[in-house]
């Protein structure tokens, strides 16, 4: 078997291997699995299901690399140059792999572009981070002691991705994690395993070292085998909250650290003094973009009962004209829900909400274009308790919840066992800062919504996850800190004397 190279395709169904300590293998079990692309419904691509001793041996190559290989010698400033090469090859190829990615995953070529192309900064950020990562001098109360910290890389990275945004979201793991001085074993959503083996072709061509860039490809028993490693010494998780706390335990097994990032039911609230063009703009974005499946999508529009019906007709106005369509089509504004079992779960959801008293203001069924094509849904008469207001739909589906005063928005934002996201649309500024500062979310925007980039941290409040990926505290999460003490005198004679 040549393992030099990712296997050529024999038709039109690409067939993938996995990249382990640098090298382009088979699985050992020889079962594959089929990656459907969710617009035409048909096998595109197959990869190797990962057995047991695949998930062990590319754990043992990260192990390997990070404790015996060249990688842990490398300087700061040679692990940038390395990212800032891997950006600028994500940056050539941005158009390839975002194709590759709504092939995969159904989300809109458009929307992945714009994705893909602002992708090299996650790299060119934290090749910056990596050469400023530093230590202090502790202020010491020892005269004949100096004390001083270093930051070192928490070691071998198990990094598990779900379906929707599977290299971004990889990125807000990998570049903070390589400016570090980590090593990766990667497991992308059994759904949508593609990009991240193309990925690893980048990385090969970059060249990082053989072992610090891994991919496994299978579903929910890699995952466990991954986790549950001894030899893991970090779990950085992207996906629903049921299985955050099934990765959770798990690494409480081996005190392995846990970072989560998981769901979200996150609300609009939209003020009487908002412009409430751009504000309906702002929840069409929050909800509908990606097909509703965002884990920040804007879900709970809660919204001033002053301005209720209009904001609500200048929804639907828009909403009926969204143009669903092939993804690949740059006159698309929706593509379908990435997979058979996401279709039929929300319009499940759909329907319980009105059978829990909601009104079907637009949308609800399954759209004309058929498939896995939902249309967009506005549910209003929704009050916070039902649970199309709590739970998590992962689809377009929008649900309207009115307030009368201030607190009583503040108060309806909060009630949700998540915390992921928020948007406040007011133009008065005392208000927008004031409402800013009150909602528990980890990420909060003003006036806009969906904004994400490099520098900024993001994460949850509650359920949402622990821990940040991105900007300065992205970067901790990868990072260990040591203190070292320095006898400075030279002079230790008395063993019961010491410091
Ligand atoms: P999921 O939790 O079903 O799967 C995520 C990944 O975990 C997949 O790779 C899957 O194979 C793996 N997995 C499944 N069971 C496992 C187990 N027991 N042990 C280890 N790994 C296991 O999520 P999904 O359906 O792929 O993605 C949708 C969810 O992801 C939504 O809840 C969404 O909100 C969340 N999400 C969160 C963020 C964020 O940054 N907070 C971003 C995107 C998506």
């Amino acid at each position: 078997m040549d393992t030099r190279t990712n296997s050529p395709s024999t038709d039109t169904t690409e067939r993938l291997r996995m990249y382990i300590g640098g090298a382009w293998v088979d699985g050992t079990s020889g079962q594959s699995l089929d990656s459907l692309n969710p617009y035409t419904q048909k096998v595109w691509a197959t990869v190797p299901d990962a057995s047991e001793a695949d998930v062990a041996s590319a754990v043992a190559a990260a192990r390997e690399a990070f404790d015996n290989g060249p990688w842990r010698q490398t300087t700061p400033q040679q692990r940038a140059a390395l990212m800032r090469k891997l950006g600028d090859l994500i940056a050539r190829d941005a158009e390839r792999m975002a194709r590759i990615e709504s092939m995969d995953n159904g989300k809109l070529l458009r929307e992945m572009l714009g994705q893909w192309k602002y992708l090299p900064e996650w790299m060119y950020y934290f090749a910056g981070q990596a050469t400023q990562s530093q230590g202090e001098v502790l202020p010491s109360d020892r005269p004949n002691f100096m004390a001083f910290t270093r930051k070192e890389p928490i070691g071998v990275v198990a990094a598990i991705t779900p379906w929707n945004s599977p290299c971004l979201l990889m990125m807000f793991k990998l570049a903070p994690g390589l400016a570090a001085g980590c090593t990766f074993v990667v497991k992308p959503s059994e759904h949508t395993p593609v990009s991240t083996l193309r990925f690893a072709e980048l990385v090969e061509e970059a060249g990082f070292p053989p072992g610090v860039f891994n991919v496994v490809t299978g579903g929910a028993d890699a995952g466990r085998w991954l986790v549950s490693s001894p030899d893991i010494d970090k779990i950085s998780f992207t996906g629903s909250d049921g299985v955050g706390k099934a990765i959770a335990r798990a690494g409480a097994e081996n005190f392995t650290r846990v970072s989560l990032e998981l769901g979200g039911k996150s609300p609009q609230v939209v003020f009487e003094d908002c412009d409430i063009e751009a504000a309906v703009n702002g929840v069409i974005s929050g909800v509908y973009a990606a097909t509703g499946q965002t884990c920040m999508a804007g879900s709970r529009l809660i919204v001033h009962g002053s301005i209720h019906d209009e904001v609500v007709k200048r929804l639907v106005a828009r909403v009926s004209t969204i143009k669903l369509g092939d993804p690949l089509d740059m006159a698309s504004e929706m593509g379908p829900a990435a997979t058979g079992q996401q279709f039929q779960k929300i319009l499940s959801m759909v329907k319980s909400a009105e059978a829990e008293g909601a009104t079907l203001a637009y949308g609800g069924r399954q759209a004309p274009q058929g498939g896995f094509f939902v249309q967009p849904t506005v549910l209003t008469q929704v009050h916070n308790q039902m649970n199309i207001a709590r739970d998590e739909v992962f689809g377009p589906v929008l649900a309207v919840i009115p307030f009368d005063t201030e607190e009583e928005a503040v108060k309806i934002a909060n009630d949700t066992r998540y915390g992921l996201a928020a948007g406040v649309w007011t133009q008065n500024v005392q208000r927008a800062h004031r409402v800013a500062g009150q909602l528990r979310a980890g990420s909060v925007w003003i006036n806009a919504y969906r904004v994400t980039a490099p520098f900024a941290p993001f994460g949850g409040f509650g359920h949402s996850g622990i821990g940040r990926e991105n900007g300065h505290e992205g970067m901790n999460e990868f990072l260990e800190t040591k203190t070292v003490w320095v006898e400075l005198s030279g002079n230790l004679r008395d063993p019961f004397k010491l410091g």
